[in-house]
């Protein structure tokens, strides 16, 4: 398989350099240059699978002989026999016509840990074949940030440094990021918010110098590595579900795009999907986009739901690529005016080639504890704050639905993104008592925190990594 960038101007490159540069070189993002397709008979020969040799058969195509197969499954294999339930991504019925999947299996109890985990030993094994070093440079808004420090900690080749927003993650998710005793690891709380911490990496990459003097990676969602192994969970719901004779649609809790991206992936590769449910929080410029065809930048504000609080999502452009019909100049453009202007638009025929399937709904702060509190109520699910509002847009497309003269009655999928206790604050609110912790994450909370603290300033935080990556150049 080789990757095109949406942008045009990159090199196409093959899975393993892809992994390795994260972005692509002319500001785009790396797309398979086609999508693998999975006939009926495929979907049904998975049935039964368990959840690893999905996945393996799912992301095969996409590696192809980058990484030898044998050695892939093995990767796969590993990763899911690490998480603590033997079908990693278990499915719940909530209620007719509504199912949860768990993806808070992981190390990290948030689903980042379903590709981090699958992408940081394909780096081991990549970098090792290569002799090679790289720094990884990352942005989160919280659980990418822990899903990473414990994805990568000890790798011999790697160093790996982590923006995130001071004062706007949860205690919980800046304890994962700063009890993590590593000497390759480095949290880094920013002075600003989560698009600061993306403004910031996307300058440092920019700066080409440096990024070569380090060897500079990402691991964000922009990162194709990273998509590549969410796919595999959608198409084991599906398969659970019934695919390939029976459709099946997903409700998934929205920031970056990356989710619900590798959704629509899933669904390019022939798996029946009916309907994807973008669910926003109050920062909700995709919600406005899919109504409107417009995608304007307004400010962010801090929710209940901190991994949703975004303006701008980077992945969407991988979506707004296919709408485009993939001509990477039409693409290039609209980024363009996007960065310009702060806004963008797509004509009536563009939107309707997405509209179809995607529908949106933004769910406030208000409706995130209504629904905590009411699905404790009805089906005894504590939900984190993220997944409720997966939940809740659920909901309002099912009340929709039951108007209908002729009910659908395919199953809907919302995603269970994150474990409540990771989110104190929003169950506290909904239910006026804390979530009980798992016995890790109590442990976690006696560890002492390693904290850097650094101001929103290229230059510094150059200066920060500088001083500490390891062995510059020992390997190369
Ligand atoms: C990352 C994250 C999201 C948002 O996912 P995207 O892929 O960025 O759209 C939602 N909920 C939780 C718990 C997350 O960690």
């Amino acid at each position: 398989m080789q990757y095109v960038s949406t942008r045009g101007q990159a090199p196409t490159l093959p899975f393993d350099d892809v992994l390795l540069a994260g972005l692509a070189s002319d500001g785009g993002l790396y797309v398979p240059a086609f999508w693998p397709l999975f006939s009926k008979d495929d979907l049904r020969s998975m049935r039964g699978k368990p959840y690893a040799e999905v996945a393996f058969r799912v992301m095969q195509p996409f590696v192809g002989e980058t990484v030898p197969p044998e050695v892939l499954r093995t990767i796969i294999q590993e990763v899911y026999a690490g998480f603590d339930h033997t079908c990693a991504a278990p499915l719940k019925q909530l209620r007719s016509g509504l199912w949860l999947m768990e993806l808070f299996h992981g190390p990290t109890f948030a689903f980042k840990d379903y590709a981090m985990q699958v992408l940081a030993r394909l780096f081991d094994h990549i970098l090792e074949q290569r002799g090679e070093r790289v720094t990884i440079l990352g942005a989160t808004s919280g659980d990418t940030g822990a899903a990473a420090v414990e994805a990568f900690r000890d790798k011999d080749r790697i160093d790996c440094f982590i923006l995130f927003p001071k004062g706007r993650v949860s205690p919980m998710q800046q304890r994962q990021m700063t009890t993590v005793d590593a000497p390759n690891i480095h949290a880094i709380a920013l002075e600003g918010n989560f698009d600061d911490c993306q403004d910031l990496l996307k300058a440092a990459f920019a700066d080409e110098q440096f990024r070569m003097g380090v060897n500079l990676s990402a691991v964000n969602s922009i990162n194709w590595a990273r998509i590549m192994p969410q796919i595999a969970y959608y198409f084991w719901a599906g398969i659970q579900l019934g695919a390939p004779d029976v459709p099946v649609g997903f409700s998934v809790p929205t920031g970056n795009f990356g989710n619900v991206y590798a959704a629509y992936a899933a669904r390019q590769m022939g798996l029946p999907i009916d309907r994807l449910v973008v669910g926003t929080n109050q920062n909700d410029i995709l919600d406005r986009f899919f109504r409107s065809g417009t995608m304007e930048i307004l400010g962010v504000e801090p929710t209940l739901s901190p991994s949703m609080d975004i303006q701008v999502s980077s992945n969407f452009e991988r979506l707004l690529f296919d709408m485009v019909d993939r001509d990477p100049a039409a693409l290039a453009n609209l980024m363009t005016g996007f960065r310009r202007d702060g806004k963008f638009a797509v004509d009536a025929d563009q939107l309707a080639t997405v509209s179809h399937l995607f529908q949106s709904h933004k769910v406030d702060d208000d409706a995130i504890t209504a629904t905590i509190r009411d699905e404790m109520a009805q089906s005894g699910e504590l939900l984190d704050p993220h997944t409720a509002v997966g939940v809740a847009a659920a909901l309002r497309v099912l009340a929709v639905s039951a108007k209908d003269t002729c009910p659908n009655t395919n199953a809907l999928v919302a995603l269970a993104c994150a474990h409540p206790a990771k989110f104190e604050k929003a169950v506290q609110r909904a239910l006026g008592h804390s979530p009980e912790l798992p016995p890790r994450l109590a442990e976690m909370m006696e560890l002492p925190e390693k904290h850097n603290g650094l101001p929103n300033d290229l230059a510094k935080l150059e200066n920060f990594i500088q001083d500490r990556v390891r062995g510059q150049g020992a390997a190369a």
